[in-house]
């Protein structure tokens, strides 16, 4: 099969814009680097962000199979099972939710209700607390949660974390696409990119924008940011996701050079440190463009940290925002002090 079908869920092409003012907080880093930013944080209202862009596949082969209800994993506060919840309820499918949380307790209830929480309850999606212990057998425990659905007469289809599979990272192929068209258009400056920067969490996006990479001719290399587990782990996730893909459409390429990085994660997953904080402060002081402390502030992190070692000096970068919006506004008092 090649050209898996898509539903048409995001908002697209989203722009493209140049960060010009950076200065104003970050002085001379970023200076002889051109660096503009993708906003795929405006594929959407409440569903926006990157994994919109993998659940147009997703939904597609859900409702081609005649599938009632969604089944999908992540952390307590993922924006892949609220961009798959809010989705879901747009199409009237039902979305099953196993979020992990490292609190005792796991009465749905008793959830905090803010960021992408809320959003999941507003639109009434079943979520079912599990224990870190549990997410580590979570493929396993969505296959039982699906069995048992069907039993019940219902026709589920499981979506892994994050939506990161073969035909999930075919978004970010044709996102890729879409940066070509720009390009063509004689946006971003009219020519290909050194660099791709974005935040990694299950590799899915990773996946895919390294084989649209190739493919368009976008940029000589990626650098997926790790926001959690490291290198080895993702490139590993990474090589499994290319594989599938390029099963699904062997016309595919060999993905672009890739560089993960994993020295910029941060204490733990979720968790930002101090200067990752400031960072993310000052980059909305001096952009206006909002990241969040769990991965868009982490790669950009990243980002200042290729600054600093000279890395971006002469090189045309793109910076993928992949959302994260409701992450950001679950962390407001962890964010008190780089606030000043
Ligand atoms: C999920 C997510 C990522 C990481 O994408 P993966 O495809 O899971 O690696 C990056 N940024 C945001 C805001 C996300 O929600």
């Amino acid at each position: 099969m090649s050209n898996p079908k898509r539903l048409p869920l995001a908002h697209t092409p989203t722009p493209i814009v140049p960060l010009t003012r950076l200065a104003s907080k970050f002085g001379e880093l970023f200076a002889g680097a051109d660096i503009w930013v993708k906003r795929d944080d405006m594929t959407g209202g409440p569903e926006a962000g990157n994994k919109i862009r993998k659940l147009e596949y997703l939904f597609a082969e859900a409702l081609a199979r005649g599938s009632d209800t969604v089944v999908t994993c992540g952390g307590i506060q993922s924006n892949h099972a609220r961009a798959t919840a809010v989705v879901g309820a747009q199409l009237g499918l039902r979305a099953v939710l196993l979020l992990r949380t490292t609190s005792t307790d796991l009465d749905t209830k008793s959830a905090p209700l803010t960021g992408n929480v809320l959003c999941d309850r507003m639109v009434d999606a079943d979520i079912q607390l599990i224990t870190p212990a549990q997410y580590r057998e979570r493929s396993a425990l969505m296959s039982d949660v699906a069995a048992r659905l069907a039993r019940e007469g219902r026709a589920p289809y499981v979506i892994p974390e994050g939506g990161s599979n073969g035909l999930g990272a075919f978004g970010y192929v044709r996102a890729m696409e879409e940066v070509r068209k720009q390009i063509d258009l004689g946006l971003a400056g009219g020519k290909p990119f050194d660099i791709l920067v974005h935040a990694c969490g299950s590799g899915g996006t990773a996946a895919g924008v390294a084989l649209g990479a190739a493919r368009f001719d976008i940029a000589s290399e990626v650098w997926p940011i790790a926001v959690s587990d490291d290198r080895a782990y993702f490139e590993t996730v990474v090589e499994r996701i290319v594989g599938e893909a390029r099963a699904i459409d062997p016309t595919l390429p060999l993905p672009a050079p890739m560089q993960i990085v994993d020295a910029c994660k941060g204490p733990a997953y979720g968790v930002a440190n101090d200067e990752q904080k400031r960072v993310l402060v000052d980059a909305a002081r001096a952009t206006g463009l909002l990241f969040d402390p769990v991965y868009t502030g982490k790669a950009f992190y990243g980002l200042t940290e290729a600054a600093k070692r000279g890395e971006l000096r002469g090189k045309r970068v793109l910076f993928l925002h992949t959302g994260g919006l409701p992450g950001l506004i679950a962390q407001g008092e962890e964010l008190r002090e780089a606030l000043g």
